[in-house]
């Protein structure tokens, strides 16, 4: 899901191009249209260059996913047969129902009963960020 969120901004490269093109010699609006949203795009990945937390999943998340695994396994696990769940709002055990992280999961990758249309919609409003509120640290 990581490769995915990045591959976008190289492919931010054929609308720049074809907008630079009909800039030159096509319809400007429609040029204009092309390089205003793939540029918006653009610039959101390479800000998100210097900003981790700006990723909605970054390598802070599979650190974290990771401990609550480790956790489980350990000698303080939250119940006998624990069985971590990444849900919407946080990482929960499924047999106690304890929270074992607070992160939301993001919408990006997460399985959805929504017909294609009304998915694909909500992924592009939220960039593939969690629905719910931001990360926080435990
Ligand atoms: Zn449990």
């Amino acid at each position: 899901m990581r490769r995915l969120w990045w591959g976008v901004l190289p492919l931010t490269l054929i609308p720049l191009l074809f907008g630079a093109a009909s800039l030159q010699s096509g319809n400007g609006a429609f040029g204009f249209g092309l390089w205003a949203g793939a540029g918006w795009t653009a610039i959101q990945r390479l800000v998100a260059l210097t900003d981790a937390q700006a990723v909605p999943v970054s390598v802070n998340t599979a650190h974290r996913l990771q401990a609550v695994m480790d956790a489980c396994e350990s000698d303080s696990a939250c119940c006998a047969l624990p069985d971590p769940v990444w849900e919407v709002m946080s990482v929960r055990c499924a047999a106690c129902r304890n929270v074992l992280d607070p992160m939301p999961r993001p919408d990006l990758g997460r399985p959805r009963t929504e017909r294609l249309p009304m998915a694909m919609l909500r992924l592009w409003m939220a960039d593939g960020h969690a629905l719910g509120p931001s990360e926080q640290q435990p």
